[in-house]
């Protein structure tokens, strides 16, 4: 009977995470700095190589709610001080963080920014208002027409400029903000951190079950047959998340859903203006639906902003779906390309497809359940890769939280942002809540 245990040589955990990527890791961090023994069980073989390998690093903090652009700003300080906050050996090889700042065209379609720049404002967060002529001085030979509406590449407008939208005349300059060029690194800093602290990693491991017993969760089988007990388990499998909930039985009960998005980021020769440029350029462009960010000194990485004339190509099955390249990273780039007017577009193409893990609202659910002891840190929309620092500590916070009783749902925990002075309602990430509408509804939360 106990041969089915995970390790009898171990103690039992007394939480399992499911999932080993940059959020798992991170909550694994937390809690066995908290004292609390902890077992990450992941299907692949190492930590991170699940969406996170695919992630693009970018680290900013302007987002369309307070709270998230709260919690980003205090995750920046985390990635600032990458080596303190893992508590890391000198000779360890750590994931670099970029600081190359992130400029934002002021759009209609962006609202010229007047959610972002309040929360800034509130929070002290830095930022300059750039014009045209400084624009221009950055980015080189850019076309600062307006293209907007977004429109599919099919479009026989596709290209032409608004007629009606005057031309972009001011972007703002986000200072703190960046990017992480090896996330799966990022991913092995925390795992190591964590196992330091006492955690523990199961892998190459699938989760097929979750077992219950007097009404809350206790533990998992795996799809080995091996059972491992617990009796907390939090569910942090990304774009395995609704699965992982229908497993739990827990997801009638939730308001907010999530559903795995097929996403193309492609990588293109930067312009001559852009190439060997150092820390590297962030241009986020609503105007046209696209962002770059700098990759290495020769590239640049091109990502949507998923606009409603692009087809969603929603993915019911993370097991089962057509990760091949489609027009999507052709149209990204082309869209870039009336930006940047320079811009070479080569035949052979090179770049990631991945899912994104997307709650209806665009912002993550970091919350408990109906089922006791079962968790759950999804619908990370795509989003969340910089707030990794952070999440962890939160979910940590949520959980013992619950686990001594708390009411969440009722009166939802208070968290603390201490580096920035702040503390936000966790309320804000449950899954019970209705749709936020202060969310764009998009990548950029
Ligand atoms: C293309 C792309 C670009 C992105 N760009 C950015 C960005 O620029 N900035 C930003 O902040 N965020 C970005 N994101 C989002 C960010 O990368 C994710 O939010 C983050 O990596 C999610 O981490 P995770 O740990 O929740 O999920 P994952 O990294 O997907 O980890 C989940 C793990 O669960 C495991 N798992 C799943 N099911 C099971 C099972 N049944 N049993 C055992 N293990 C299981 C998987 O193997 C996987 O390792 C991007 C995401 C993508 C896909």
């Amino acid at each position: 009977m106990s041969d089915t245990r995970f390790d009898l040589n171990q103690p039992a955990p007394d939480v399992i995470i499911i999932g080993a990527g940059i959020l798992g890791c991170s909550l694994a961090l937390a809690l066995s700095q908290a004292g609390i023994k902890t077992l990450n069980i992941d299907r692949n073989a190492a930590p991170g190589l699940g969406s996170t390998s695919a992630s693009t690093g970018a680290i900013r903090v302007h987002y369309s709610t307070f709270d998230g652009t709260a919690l980003a700003y205090e995750s920046y300080h985390h990635w600032l001080d990458w080596r303190d906050f893992l508590a890391a050996p000198a000779d360890e090889e750590l994931a670099a963080f970029h600081q190359t700042g992130c400029l934002v065209p002021a759009t209609a379609d962006n609202h010229f920014l007047r959610p972002q720049l309040k929360y800034c404002q509130q929070l002290g967060i830095e930022h300059q208002r750039w014009d045209g002529a400084q624009i221009r001085d950055y980015l080189g030979q850019v076309d600062l027409h307006s293209f907007a509406p977004v429109r599919s590449f099919d479009d026989p407008e596709f290209g032409q400029g608004s007629t009606s939208a005057a031309d972009i005349d001011e972007a703002v300059y986000f200072t703190t903000a960046g990017y992480v060029s090896d996330p799966q690194l990022a991913c092995l800093n925390l795992a190591a951190a964590a196992k330091r602290a006492g955690a523990r990693f199961l892998h190459n491991a699938r989760v097929i079950e979750i077992r219950k017993a007097q009404g809350r969760v206790a533990g998992v089988s795996l799809a080995d047959g091996r059972r491992i007990d617990a009796p907390v388990v939090v569910n942090v499998t990304g774009p395995y998340s609704r699965t992982i909930n229908a497993l739990a039985g827990v997801d009638a009960e939730m308001n907010i859903k999530t559903r795995a998005l097929k996403q193309e980021k492609t990588v293109l020769p930067a312009p001559p203006a852009l190439a060997g440029r150092r820390p590297g350029v962030i241009w986020s462009d609503s105007d046209v639906g696209a962002y770059f960010r700098s990759h290495g000194e020769a590239d640049i990485l091109i990502g949507s902003q998923d606009f409603s004339c692009d087809p969603m190509v929603w993915v019911d099955d993370p097991d089962d779906w057509d990760d091949n390249f489609s027009q999507q990273w052709q149209t990204q780039a082309f869209r870039m390309a009336q930006r940047l007017p320079d811009l070479g577009i080569p035949s052979r193409m090179r770049g990631v497809v991945a899912l994104y893990d997307v709650a209806d609202d665009w912002i993550p659910i970091y919350d408990r359940s109906d089922l006791p002891g079962y968790y759950m840190a999804c619908g990370s929309s795509g989003n969340q890769f910089k707030n990794a620092p952070m999440v962890g500590r939160l979910m940590a916070h949520l959980i013992q939280g619950c686990e001594n009783g708390h009411d969440h749902d009722r009166e939802p925990l208070d968290f603390q942002l201490e580096r920035i002075g702040q503390h936000v309602s966790l309320g804000f990430y449950s899954r019970k809540r209705s749709i936020n509408a202060q969310s764009s509804m998009s990548v950029v939360g």
